[in-house]
């Protein structure tokens, strides 16, 4: 049969792993074969489910390379789910094009931009050679606008762009905002 890519894009909050789950829930309920991946680094909730922002969730491998999808999947899988796919390396996009080539319809969620509103490692690469793409929006927390992007707060405050992805002894957090609302402060600043 035929395989196709479909990839759900859009900051944090706008629902990417909700819809993937649903997607997936759908497949399984019309008997097909469905495995969902996540990277192994994401354990936000749990490590063995995809969970959403709003609390439903789906079975999941915790894989830590996109090639390790190969050893979960045979010839009767018809569905692959992968979440976070922006934690993969480049090589994921090699991997979905091939699964989608053997008849696998591919459906991946991930963030399309990180935090400082760029481009986020495989998945523009991703976006380019799937057959479909949705890109949703949250809630700009500030100002209800639709949001684009994803505000990284260190104690509270927006996160300077050189600011470590590791900061020891702070609390970070993150927020969905729209273009006007998001703010990035550069050192010159
Ligand atoms: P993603 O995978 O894109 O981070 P999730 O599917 O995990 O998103 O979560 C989406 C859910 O997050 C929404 O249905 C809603 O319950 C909740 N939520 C929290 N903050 C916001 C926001 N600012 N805008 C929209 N939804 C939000
Ligand atoms: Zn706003």
């Amino acid at each position: 049969h035929y395989g196709y890519i479909e990839v759900i894009i859009g900051p944090m909050y706008s629902g990417k792993s909700e819809e993937l789950i649903r997607r997936l829930k759908r497949a399984k309920i019309a008997k097909q074969t469905v495995v969902a991946f996540k990277p192994y680094i994401d354990n936000r909730y749990s490590n063995k489910d995809v969970v959403s922002h709003s609390g439903i969730s789906i079975d999941a491998v915790p894989i830590k390379s996109a090639k390790d999808i190969y050893n979960y999947i045979d010839e009767d899988t018809q569905v692959v789910g992968i979440d976070e796919v922006q934690f993969f390396e480049e090589e994921v996009v090699d991997i979905a094009m091939d699964l989608a080539d053997k008849g696998i319809k591919v459906i991946a969620a991930g963030l399309d931009m990180d935090f400082k509103g760029e481009p986020f490692g495989p998945t523009p690469k991703l976006l380019a050679v799937a057959e479909f793409v949705d890109k949703l929006q949250a809630v700009c927390m500030v100002c209800g606008n639709p949001a684009h992007r994803t505000q990284r707060l260190i104690n509270g405050k927006p996160a300077k762009y050189n600011d470590p992805i590791i900061l020891v002894g702070a609390t970070e957090s993150y927020e969905a905002r729209c273009r006007k609302c998001h703010v990035i402060i550069k050192d010159e600043d």
